[in-house]
């Protein structure tokens, strides 16, 4: 498989160049040259299937011979090695639970599999590579827990002081080792800006081998496949189900659209938006407006303008009109999400957190117009995850579970600049002599 840049400038190359590359030299974020038909005798026999074979199957194509097969086999055991339930709400909404891995959100399969790939690919090296990133609070924890101890890689995380939840934090802090957290006297939008002029400084590069591990990365949208097959592995219903997925870059709705397009069945896709409302205008006007983000109680969903919604425009020739019959979009406000966490807790005793309450809010709207259809939301992080947001709204208390409590009693380490770029490349500067005399 070959992957070219949407901004059609660059060359074309393999999955081990996209992995390590991260976006495309013109700056154009990299997308698969075909879209492999996934075989029919797979999706008809899935429930008789192990999911290991189902995520070696589906992302086999993409790889290519960049991976040997039975490394690729182990890299993908590795990935989903928790479990991944549908379960139940009530009789029309199942929901998806994505945050049974190490670090409570479903960004953790992203992130697994992408260091796996990348540790594979530096072995052949004999440089190492930092993976530089910003996080305004899921992504950061997910790609610290998965390169954690992956030879060759040092990770540089950059997060805005404050303006993570306590455990979010924590999940930064306590790894170590090849893991440093930076804590910016800033907002998300600051720790972003230094991250792109990292990446645009030639002359850094020249000294640094830097790369991304945000979810533009192929080798971190592509995995997030999986779930979509393990979902209709699990399906009981004849008619395929409507998919709700709370979307904030659009990397995992996007992955759903191509497993789609590749043979799954889906009779339906809901991008659940909260008040960044981008994309569910534009599906309703046919006007995307630039606007500046909102902070709202789905945080990880705030993103006024989703880096990934060029690949699903991509997935659809860029026509707007074969996109809406496959995918509808929905704005929920902050004030509906805490009723539905409220209904859906008081009613169906489940405990939804904000992310996936937009989802549940956007599914439930669309089936009260197809009473016939059955549907799934993505539950994409544990309530625990906003801890204080879920006592707010609840007024009771919620119990944290041992593993997160435990994180408390651990070393916590963070370096803390300003939000300038020189404070930035003075860390990048220390963290690379370290390592090279290590
Ligand atoms: C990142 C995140 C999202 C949004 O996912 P995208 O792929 O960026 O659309 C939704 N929910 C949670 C909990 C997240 O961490």
């Amino acid at each position: 498989m070959r992957y070219y840049s949407l901004n059609h400038q660059s060359p074309k190359v393999d999955f081990k160049e996209a992995t390590i590359n991260g976006q495309a030299p013109d700056k154009g974020l990299y997308f698969p040259e075909t879209i492999p038909r996934i075989p029919k005798h797979v999706i008809d026999r899935l429930s008789e299937m192990s999911r290991e074979d189902i995520a070696f199957e589906i992302i086999k194509p993409y790889v290519g011979d960049t991976i040997p097969a039975e490394r690729l086999r182990e890299i993908v055991r590795e990935t989903i090695d928790f479990p991944i339930p549908l379960n139940p709400i009530n009789d029309q909404i199942s929901s998806l639970e994505l945050f049974h891995g190490p670090t409570l959100a479903f960004k953790d399969i992203g992130a697994r599999f992408m260091s796996r790939c990348l540790g594979h690919f530096m072995k052949g090296e004999n440089r190492k590579v930092t993976v530089l990133v910003a996080t305004s609070g899921d992504t950061g924890g997910a790609v610290a827990s998965g390169f954690y101890e992956v030879e060759g890689v040092e990770v540089v995380i950059l997060f805005p002081k404050g303006k993570v939840s306590r455990i979010q934090e924590l999940q930064l802090t306590t790894f170590g080792k090849n893991i440093r957290a930076i804590e910016v006297a800033g907002s998300f939008d600051d720790c972003q800006k230094l991250v792109k002029e990292a990446f645009a400084d030639e002359q850094l590069k020249e000294s640094i081998f830097l790369t991304s591990a945000n979810s533009i990365n192929v080798a971190r949208w592509l995995p997030q496949q999986f779930y979509y097959f393990f979902a209709l592995q699990q399906w009981k219903h004849k008619t395929p189900p409507v998919i709700s997925v709370p979307s904030g870059n659009f990397g995992n709705i996007c992955a759903g659209i191509l497993a789609h397009l590749s043979g799954l069945p889906v009779t339906h896709f809901i991008a659940a938006c909260n008040a960044n409302d981008v994309v569910p205008v534009y599906l309703e006007t046919g006007l995307y407006t630039g606007k500046k983000s909102v902070a709202t109680i789905s945080n990880a969903m705030d993103v006024a303008d989703p880096s990934n919604f060029i690949r699903i425009m991509e997935l659809f020739h860029q026509e707007l009109k074969m996109l809406k019959d496959v995918v509808s979009s929905e704005s929920i406000s902050d004030e509906q999400t805490r009723k539905t966490i409220k209904g859906v807790k008081n009613k169906w005793n489940y405990l939804l957190d904000p992310h996936g309450a937009v989802g549940y809010t956007a599914l439930e709207k669309y089936l009260s117009k197809f009473h016939d259809l059955k549907g799934i939301l993505l539950e994409t992080a544990h309530p625990v995850k906003f801890h204080d947001t879920m006592e707010e709204i609840l007024g009771e208390p919620v119990s944290i579970p041992a593993t997160v409590e435990s994180l408390s009693h651990k070393t916590a380490v963070k370096d803390s600049i300003e939000p300038n770029y020189q404070s930035l490349v003075a860390v990048l500067t220390n963290v690379w002599r370290n390592t090279c005399i290590n």
